[in-house]
């Protein structure tokens, strides 16, 4: 398993590595931003924890850098502050989970494993839910074993859902990371493309609206198709 630990306190970044390392991670780490995202984009790792406050990018920029690209690498963001947390969630970066300074390594180790577990799927080549496989490498898709031909787009945020099973994913938040700015684009489009979705998938299409909000990667019910 392998960490990038991206993090300017040295004191913090070693006692985050000595945990790590005593876990038996493969820890690396990187003091600034810059290096922090050539680390990230050349290298693949399991797990990346990663500092708001760096010099030269901030930990929030990396993240969307790195989302943009496809890259799923989970991300555990380090804040100093609360109101930091406030913005990592607002910015709706699909981080995937936060500690605050001071935050305990134990703490930390717990976290890492969590989201190492829940994640081993997401970082794998392939994702497997409710019936649809999307092969990341090779961007063939299939349903019930078979092929679907889907867009760039439509791939893009089948997997974005698919790598979040069963939660509810805001039309803003897919706007953001599918397309990689909202700016002129109204939630809309989003529908549009889920709609397209649900027709090369056909009725059992794993795909709920739920209403006002956006949209989950489950199974329909016998009530959604009603
Ligand atoms: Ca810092």
């Amino acid at each position: 398993m392998k960490v990038l630990v991206v993090e300017d306190e040295r004191p913090i970044s070693d006692l985050i590595a000595v945990y790590l390392e005593r876990e038996g991670y493969d820890v690396h780490t990187s003091f600034d931003g810059e290096s922090g995202l050539e680390c990230a984009q050349s290298e693949t790792f399991d797990l990346i924890i990663l500092d708001v406050g760096l010099p030269k990018l901030d930990g929030t920029q990396i993240c969307r850098q790195l989302r943009a690209s496809n890259n799923w690498t989970p991300i555990i963001f380090c804040t100093a502050r609360d109101d930091e947390v406030d913005r990592i969630l607002g910015l709706e970066l699909g981080a995937d989970d936060y500690v605050t300074k001071p935050f305990s390594p134990r703490e930390l180790v717990a976290r890492v494993k969590a989201v190492v577990r829940r994640s081993a799927q997401i970082t794998s080549e392939t994702l497997d839910e409710e019936g649809v496989q999307l092969n990341l490498k090779t961007r063939r898709a299939s349903h019930h074993g078979i092929p679907v031909v889907l867009t760039a787009t439509e791939f893009d945020l089948v997997a974005y859902l698919m790598a979040r099973p069963g939660q509810v994913i805001e039309r803003s938040e897919l706007l953001e990371n599918v397309w990689g700015y909202s700016e002129g684009l109204g939630t809309r489009t989003v529908d549009v493309h889920i709609a397209q979705i649900r027709t090369k998938l056909g009725i059992d299409a794993p795909i709920r609206t739920v209403r006002g909000v956006g949209y989950a990667w489950e199974a329909p019910t016998h009530e959604s198709l009603t």
